[in-house]
């Protein structure tokens, strides 16, 4: 019987993982199956249970990320951090192992798919949630020269900022506190899903500026428009981290790495512009 892993969620139905993994499966000749679970509210632990009966491994997405931390017995280092997970194993002893693979997955689509080093580099994040928390750890350990997170409520960037202090340096503040140019900057808000912009000085850019949006789509992010507009010199956004986090949870299930470039490139032609 082939092994059984799944992604929960409510809502489920716009999930890329079940493609994506599948896809991974029949590349590196995985005999797996890999299926989306849309779960009630307040029922994640009764259906991860369920799951964990047969089941190796689960993605978990908004809004049960936390929960699925709260249901592990044991977590990597970047998971405790993150007080939030998207990947669960099942153990040989039955425990529930817990990982957060979408910060190395941004940071791998960063550094190897783009060839863009984080290291020695001034980093300006955006946004203070709970997908920038997973991003700290994995972005601290590229070794930057230093990390500026900015959000629309200061406290929480300054939280942050004090939770990963002992990593590397790092500071969090306004929007309007933001002084100086950054080499890469990484918009973590979720400001583009609603086709807003954080309101960003234009001079945070200079000519050799990498702009990544975590948001993607068919068209280029108001946030990249914006990047562009302002003559960064390359803008990315958050697709190759979605299909990345997803080979980082294949790999630690399967053991195997699996070649993301034609899964992102077959991803990215799937995509479908909006109607007008
Ligand atoms: P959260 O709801 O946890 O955090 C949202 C953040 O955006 C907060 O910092 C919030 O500020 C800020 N924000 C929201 N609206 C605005 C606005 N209009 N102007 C300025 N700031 C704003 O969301 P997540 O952290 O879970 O997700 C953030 C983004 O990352 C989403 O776009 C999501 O799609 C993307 N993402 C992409 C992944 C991928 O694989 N590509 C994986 C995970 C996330 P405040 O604190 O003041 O409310």
């Amino acid at each position: 019987m082939s092994d059984l892993y799944a992604v929960m969620g409510n809502p489920i139905n716009h999930s890329k993982s079940p493609q994506i993994h599948s896809a991974f499966a029949e590349q590196t000749g995985q005999d797996l199956i890999y299926s989306a679970i849309l779960v009630p509210l307040e029922k994640f632990s009764d259906e991860a249970n369920s799951f964990f009966r047969s089941g190796f491994g689960l993605n978990v997405t908004v809004p049960f990320k936390e929960d699925a931390w709260q249901y592990a017995d044991t977590y990597s280092s970047r998971a405790l951090r993150a007080g939030a997970v998207n990947t669960l194993i099942k153990k040989e002893d039955g425990s529930i192992h817990a990982d957060n693979t979408d910060g190395i997955g941004m940071v791998r689509d960063i550094t190897v798919n783009n060839g863009c080093d984080i290291a020695g580099k001034r980093v300006l994040v955006l946004g203070a949630g709970g997908a920038v928390r997973g991003i700290l750890e994995p972005v601290l350990e590229e070794k930057p020269l230093e990390v500026v997170v900015a959000n629309r409520t200061v406290s929480k960037a300054q939280r942050l900022a004090e939770d990963f202090s002992d990593i590397g340096t790092i500071v969090g503040c306004g929007f309007d506190q933001i002084e100086g140019q950054f080499d890469l900057i990484i918009n973590g808000t979720s400001a583009s899903l609603s086709g807003e912009l954080p309101p960003i000085p234009e001079s945070v850019i200079h000519q050799n500026t990498i702009c990544y949006d975590m948001m993607y789509g068919a068209e280029p992010t108001i946030f990249n428009q914006w990047a562009a507009s302002h003559n960064a010199a390359l803008t990315l956004d958050g697709l190759g981290m979605l299909v990345e986090q997803a080979a980082e949870s294949f790999t630690t299930w399967r053991g195997v790495r699996p070649d993301s470039a034609p899964v992102i490139s077959s991803m990215r032609n799937s995509l479908v512009p909006a109607k007008a």
